[in-house]
This record gives C-alpha cells, sequence and structure tokens, in this order.
C-alpha cells in the first residue's frame, strides 16, 4: 500500500519536467478539461467576451483556436464556433435562433438531417417549417415570423444553385437571418460573405469538416 502511495507521488511530482513551450511548425494538439491558473485572481479576472482565455479544455486550447481562426479566415468570416460535427453546428444554429412560433424557410433539397433536426424542433417545440424551391426566388414569402432562411450553394445531392441574389435581398428586407451551409463550396469555392457584384453577404455559413477540409468527403 505504501509503496503504491509513493509511486502516485512521483507521477505528480516527477523529478524532471519536459519544458512546457516549444516552437513548431505544425500547431501542437492540446487536449485539456480542467485548466490550471496562475492565481485565483487569474481565474476570476478572466472574461468569456476574450476571445483566447482558456477557462475550460472544450471552451477552447491552442489548437482549437488556431483551427477556428484559420476556418475564419478560409470562409473570410469575423469569427468562427467549432463544433464537434457539421450536424451539431447546424443545431446550433437551430437551437440559437428559432423560438416556438418562428418560421424557418429551407430548400426542397436540404441536406436531409438538417431538415430531420427542424421537423424535430417543429414537433417538440413548435417552430414552423416552410420549404422554398431554391432555384424560384417567389417560392420565398417571408412573413413576420419568418426568422432564418437555410441556404444551400450548391444544394445537396441535386447540385442545384440557388438564385442567391434575390434570396438574399429578399431576406434582408424581411429581417430575416440568412445562414448558408458551406459543405459543398468547402469555404474555398464559394464565398458566402461577399458573393455578388453588389457584394451580397449570409449572416451565417456552416461548413461540415467532415468532408473537404479532412479528406473525408
Ligand atoms: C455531411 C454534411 C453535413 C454534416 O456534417 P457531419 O460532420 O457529417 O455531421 C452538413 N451539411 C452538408 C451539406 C453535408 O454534406
Amino acid at each position: 500500500m505504501k509503496k503504491h502511495n509513493d509511486f502516485q507521488t512521483r507521477l505528480i511530482h516527477a523529478q524532471r519536467k519536459a519544458p512546457q513551450f516549444i516552437e513548431t511548425v505544425q500547431p501542437p494538439l492540446f487536449r485539456a478539461s480542467t485548466i490550471i491558473f496562475k492565481s485565483t485572481s487569474h481565474l476570476f479576472d478572466r472574461h468569456w467576451t476574450d476571445d483566447y482565455d482558456y477557462s475550460y479544455g472544450t471552451h477552447g486550447t491552442p489548437t482549437t483556436f488556431t483551427l477556428g481562426d484559420n476556418i475564419a479566415q478560409i470562409e473570410g468570416g469575423l469569427h468562427c464556433l467549432l463544433a464537434p460535427s457539421g450536424l451539431s453546428a447546424i443545431n446550433v444554429v437551430n437551437s440559437a435562433f428559432l423560438s416556438t412560433n418562428d418560421e424557418v424557410w429551407v430548400p426542397d433539397n436540404i441536406y436531409g438531417p438538417n431538415l430531420e433536426h427542424l421537423n424535430h424542433l417543429q414537433n417538440q417545440y413548435g417552430v414552423i417549417v416552410k420549404v422554398y424551391n431554391p432555384i424560384d426566388a417567389s417560392s420565398f414569402q417571408p412573413t413576420e415570423r419568418s426568422k432564418l432562411l437555410w441556404l444551400e450553394a450548391a444544394g445537396s445531392v441535386t447540385l442545384e444553385f440557388p438564385d442567391l441574389k434575390n434570396l438574399v435581398n429578399k431576406a434582408k428586407k424581411h429581417g430575416v437571418l440568412t445562414a448558408l451551409d458551406n459543405t459543398w463550396g468547402a469555404g474555398l469555392a464559394f464565398n458566402a460573405f461577399n458573393f455578388s457584384d453588389e457584394h451580397l453577404s449570409v449572416d451565417l455559413t456552416v461548413h461540415a469538416l467532415t468532408k473537404y477540409p479532412s479528406g473525408g468527403g
């Protein structure tokens, strides 16, 4: 028993400690849950609006902040929030911006699991799902209840390219937030934050890293 305790102590207070700083070309992988603070004042003085404030592993590490910053660069966005999967990122948008009796408009060729998630929000929480034809902007008929317009460019499976200009202009006129699933363009082939002569932009993009960026598909 005593021997076992010594062993545990030696693991925590090892005689040799590897230096914690290393400069490499590739950003190192940091995995963490609890973070060690220099002092209790460091702990209490931090603020969530500081993008680089390490507070807990899943809130961000040097690895995830670097990845998020680079994705924002590729997409031409201001800020990137990472989620565990593409569908989880879609879920973040739907859950953050939709409440009971809010209308969400989706293209008829929408990525299937997004529609499944929205149907669930409709059945469980009274969100209203409306379907439009992405190449016919007149089929998108926003009302005062409309909160969110989902776009895909190109659209899932059919690869139809939507009438983005008219759809986004109409959404802006009616105060409807625009979210574009940019997975097919990988953030490289299509610039959703500046896509026309008039420098039109959507409000949000979502991008599945499980596809092009990871070599997954
Ligand atoms: C695959 C895909 C997603 C979801 O990505 P996951 O990381 O697999 O959850 C979202 N949108 C489109 C268009 C996709 O093809």
